[in-house]
């Protein structure tokens, strides 16, 4: 094989190839969206975009490129093909009302074709077909630029009209080279085809680029013949761009007069067109670990296929997880997260690995990224020790869960049991369906809605003994409460210099007693850096910052100040500062309030802040009680 670019070598490319077409490189949004209620991951280059590409000025101009780091909990299931995983990086590039459909498809095609060299004859391409009831035209643009580079490269670009995948699956593919498909396929909204969109929405065509591998045969369960959209696998999607050059008005859709190009690709699947290869697991940033799989167990990647893809797939979706800051749990983000871990040592036992998954894999990861990422270097060891904790906690339940498991489902599995697996010992509820299939027993046909019914009883359970505390976290607003209550954001701050930036605040709860606090760590907080922790806040206390609030702009602000992470804020958010909010201070945090004026209030009467206890909480999470005293 003679030179390709590798994954690492695509992605700096790309970005260098858009620097140069004058794009401004934007850091990577982490993968659980800071403003965003609606998902729990980031699953796009465009999601974190959205308001710019609505119309908002974005800060670094009209041409915008990154590579966005992914999480599609939905694809999941579709781990095991050649080429999905939950967690993938997506190159992008943005024209928000600059440039339009003349630049971005031959800048695209040029990247493909001159700077990583694919093969012009492999790359195939889809437009949009129009839409006659929405009176939408037929991209024929799109369809003559593609033509001229298809021709310019001397290949012939056959025209040929596909419309549903249904009727793909019917007509094949008859020699064609640019492929137009309808709203269904070629069409983007946030609200779907252009009947769907509510007035005011914006939308428009897009053209998908696809990459052939004639060596993977078509097959059947797909539909009788193969064509760009049929999901086989012979083609795979590399990219696609939008061209959001539309509105829904009252009386129809119409064209906006500022139109944006989004465009997005999966770095690994390029990397595997580049390297010639249909399977995403053999790209630099994936075989590594299969490598390691390997070894470990022994057994080859190609008789043990899926089992390795998964287990490579969700260890590196994990880790990533666990770069950003999730802590396994047993809700939102998090339990994805556990589930990941968990389903990733479930496969590994089919490989014969029953020991140290994370402690001997998460390393080859991190490995893979550090060089490119600063943060996968800044947090590598407490990326590996939060992922082998989980590990170590599971394989206690996993043994006393498989043999319950055998207990259980002598007359098969019930709504109950998967609740009380899933309660008592912590096995994910897919993973209990998983192994029932496995073992073959049979699955109650009402056990969800009894499953569901017993989550929500523990979830009234669970709410009724946590209420007045975790929102917001103040019992009254006395004046000791509210002393306890600056002397937590002075604590907060303080675990994070003592113990690194990892700390988030998970919790907190304050009486006029003490205050009780709750926060991401991965282990024991020994009583050298409790100490030190009780000395910072008490300086604190005696250096009497001022403490005021003043409302900031939500965007201005993530990242740079304290807050509880995995919180949902509006466009304003209001800002306590220990300090001068503009000058020197000691803390900011987002926050209601309210707080003392002055920190030196908190030791009014000789009082000094002590810890009194720390323990852990949940998974990788520590809990601290303080008083003053
Ligand atoms: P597919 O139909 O192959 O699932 P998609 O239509 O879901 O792709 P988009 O939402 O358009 O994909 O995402 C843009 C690009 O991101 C795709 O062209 C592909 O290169 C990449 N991509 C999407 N999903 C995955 C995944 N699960 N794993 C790896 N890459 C992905
Ligand atoms: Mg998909």
């Amino acid at each position: 094989m003679g030179q390709y670019m590798n994954a690492q070598q695509i992605r700096s490319s790309y970005l260098d190839f858009f620097e140069k077409r004058g794009h401004k490189i934007i850091p990577r949004a982490l993968l659980v969206p800071q403003n965003d209620p609606t998902t729990l991951f980031t699953g796009s280059g465009m999601q974190p975009l959205v308001p710019y590409l609505l119309g908002e000025e974005h800060p670094d101009g009209t041409r915008l490129v990154d590579s966005q780091t992914c999480l599609r909990a939905q694809d999941i299931e579709e781990v095991g093909d050649n080429r999905h995983t939950t967690f993938f990086e997506m190159l992008g590039n943005w024209s928000l009302g600059d440039y339009f459909k003349a630049e971005q498809i031959p800048w695209f095609w040029e990247f493909l074709t001159q700077e990583i060299k694919l093969d012009p004859k492999r790359i195939y391409v889809t437009c949009f077909l129009g839409d006659g009831s929405a009176n939408v035209p037929k991209d024929t643009e799109s369809a003559e630029i593609w033509s001229r580079l298809f021709n310019e490269a001397g290949v012939d670009a056959k025209q040929v009209d596909i419309d549903t995948e249904e009727n793909g699956a019917k007509v094949g593919e008859q020699g064609g080279r640019i492929f137009f498909y309808g709203s269904k396929k070629n069409w983007w909204s946030r609200a779907g085809t252009p009947a769907e969109m509510p007035v005011g929405e914006p939308g428009g065509p897009t053209t998908e680029m696809f990459y052939v591998f004639p060596e993977v045969p078509h097959n059947s369960e797909y539909g009788e013949y193969c064509h760009p959209n049929c999901d086989c696998g012979r083609y795979i999607e590399l990219g696609n761009s939008v061209f959001m050059a539309y509105v829904k008005t009252a009386s129809g859709i119409e064209k906006l007069p500022k139109q944006n190009v989004d465009y997005g690709g999966g770095l690994e699947r390029i990397a595997a067109a580049a390297l010639d290869s249909p399977d995403v697991f053999k790209i630099s940033i994936m075989w590594p670990i299969v490598e390691k799989l390997e070894e470990l167990s022994g057994k080859k990647y190609d008789s043990h296929t899926n089992a390795m893809r998964v287990i490579a797939d969700h260890l590196r979706g994990a880790t990533f997880l666990a770069v950003d800051g999730v802590v396994p749990s047993n809700k939102e983000q998090g339990y994805v997260m556990r589930r990941l871990v968990r389903r990733a040592i479930r496969f590994a036992f089919d490989l014969g690995i029953e020991q140290s998954l994370c402690e001997q894999v998460v390393p080859v990861v991190v490995s893979l990224y550090e060089a490119d990422f600063p943060e996968v270097a800044e947090r590598k060891d407490q990326v590996i020790e939060v992922l082998m904790r989980e590990e170590k906690i599971f394989r206690q339940t996993l043994r006393a869960g498989v043999r319950e498991f055998g207990k259980l489902t002598k007359d098969g599995l019930t709504g109950a049991e998967v609740f009380k697996l899933y309660d008592t010992y912590g096995f994910p509820v897919e993973l209990s369906l998983e192994e029932a299939f496995r073992q073959d027993v049979k699955v109650d046909d009402n056990w969800q809605h009894e499953f569901d019914h017993l989550m929500q009883e523990q979830r009234e359970r669970s709410h009724t003994a946590s209420k007045g505390t975790f929102k917001g976290g103040l019992a009254d607003h006395s004046e000791i409460t509210t002393k306890y209550h600056t002397a937590t954001h002075l604590m907060y701050k303080a675990l994070r210099i003592v113990l690194g930036d990892h700390v988030i605040q998970r919790g907190s709860n304050v009486t006029a007693e003490r205050t009780r606090f709750d926060f991401s760590h991965p282990e024991k907080v020994t009583p050298e850096q409790i100490t030190e922790v009780e000395r910072i806040v008490n300086e604190q206390i005696g250096k009497d910052w001022p403490v005021s609030w003043r409302e900031e702009k939500t965007e201005d602000v993530l990242g740079k100040v304290l807050g509880a992470f995995g919180d949902r804020y509006g466009d304003m958010v209001k800002i306590y500062t220990i300090g001068d909010p503009d000058g020197e201070n000691y803390s900011r945090e987002i926050c209601g309030g309210p707080h003392v004026t002055h920190t030196g209030a908190i030791g009014e009467g000789g009082k000094h802040f002590k810890i009194l206890k720390e323990e852990a909480s949940s998974a990788g999470v520590r809990r601290i009680k303080a008083v003053l005293q």
